[in-house]
């Protein structure tokens, strides 16, 4: 080509700036348009797991082995943002011993070297545990500071000449002859004036908000914004990630972040990922699950809630069914409209390999 080819990417969450750091890479001039900072969206409000795929061995395997692929490669290339500290599945009564063989199937299926080891020893390596512990398992879990993550992609981007348009909010496709997109308008939101970004490719990276942004180009992605909870507690009770061995549910994973621990999370479904309702209920309900791990939260002191939503993916299951997997959408083949891209769902330990392949996409449709 006689000049860079300009990729303009919509949306400065993990997606969009691992994203940006991949199409740099390969040699693309690239624009970053965000409506507020780096990580505002989902991004910023994750509860921090490096996932070994663990949680999702029995059930969604697609995205169990995403998970531990990535976590290999996230553990390498952006070291400086995760705390590799393992996890430990443990159980509690006769309902999660009966999930533990499912549970040792999935993981060895899924390729997550794992250890079960004896409830003693699992109180040795965390004494805070539920001291009536029935079973235990160690797995590769992690945890990473969700701004930092974000940053570190942005920051290797911008070295290799990405663009970063913060407060820049997309609020029109240019459509060139043809019904094709050539771009977009974005509102630059500390002007107040109206901006024309034109590029060889435009790419919807707009998580839980990007079934509104594809609307603007009148195609149908089919997102369900599904928020969750997170409470934080002021003292650092544990060292590893602790989930509750059962299939995923409601405040059954506990991780310490710097000097707190967090807990995760709820799942339900809004239409609006702008307004999300912080239900007490669900604050309540997460710290009784939590004391069943680990009940030394009884004396810690609530230092705040947040929520967040995640983008999944509509298919035909509900709710905590829905697959954690990720999807790109070439709008030429689904709706022949030329110059469009959508990637979404997935998770922020996948966003990497989410970027691998959107790129492929694009530098296949270039
Ligand atoms: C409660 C909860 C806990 C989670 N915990 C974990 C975890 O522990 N580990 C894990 O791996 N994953 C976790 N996830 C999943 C992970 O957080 C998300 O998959 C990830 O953050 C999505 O990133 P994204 O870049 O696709 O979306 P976002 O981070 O939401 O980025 C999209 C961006 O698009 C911007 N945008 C929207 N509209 C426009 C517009 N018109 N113009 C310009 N910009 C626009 C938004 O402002 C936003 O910044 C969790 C999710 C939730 C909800």
């Amino acid at each position: 080509m006689p000049t860079l080819p300009h990729a303009i990417i919509i949306g400065a969450g993990f997606t969009g700036c691992a994203l940006a750091h991949d199409l740099a890479l390969r040699g693309f001039q690239v624009s970053v348009l965000e409506r507020g900072e780096i990580a505002s969206g989902t991004s910023g409000r994750t509860h921090g797991l490096l996932h070994s795929g663990a949680r999702y061995c029995v059930n969604d395997l697609e995205a169990a082995i995403e998970c531990i692929e990535e976590n290999k490669i996230l553990r390498k290339i952006a070291s400086q943002c995760i705390e590799y500290n393992g996890g430990l599945f443990i159980g509690l009564n006769d309902a999660d011993l009966e999930y533990l063989p499912k549970f040792l199937a999935g993981a060895e299926t899924c390729q997550i070297s794992i250890e079960q080891i004896s409830p003693e020893k699992a109180l040795i390596l965390e004494p805070n545990l539920n001291p009536a512990l029935l079973a235990a398992v160690m797995v590769p879990d992690g945890v990473f500071d969700p701004l930092r993550l974000a940053l570190a992609f942005a920051a290797s981007a911008a070295e290799n000449g990405v663009r970063f348009f913060p407060h820049h909010e997309v609020q029109e496709m240019v459509f060139d002859g043809g019904g094709n997109i050539g771009g977009v308008t974005a509102l630059n939101k500390h002007t107040g004036n109206l901006y024309e970004f034109r590029g060889d490719i435009t790419i919807n990276a707009t998580g839980a908000w990007a079934g509104i942004l594809a609307s603007l180009a009148g195609v149908d992605v089919p997102i369900i914004p599904t928020p969750g909870v997170m409470v934080a507690y002021d003292k650092r009770l544990v060292n590893r990630v602790i989930n509750r061995l059962a299939e995923p549910g409601d405040g059954d994973i506990l991780l310490p972040q710097r000097r707190m621990v967090v807990i995760g999370t709820t799942s339900f479904e809004v239409e609006d990922p702008d307004y999300i309702p912080l239900d007490k209920n669900q604050i309540n309900q997460m710290y009784a699950c939590a004391c069943q791990l680990v009940p030394g939260i009884a004396y810690a002191l609530q230092r705040g809630a947040y929520v967040s939503a995640r983008p999944l993916i509509k298919t035909k299951m509900v709710g905590r069914s829905l697959s954690r997997t990720f999807k790109c959408y070439d709008h030429k083949e689904s709706e022949n409209i030329e110059g469009f891209v959508t990637i979404t769902g997935g998770k922020a330990t996948t966003c990497r390999i989410m970027a691998e392949k959107t790129a492929d996409l694009v530098c296949s449709k270039l």
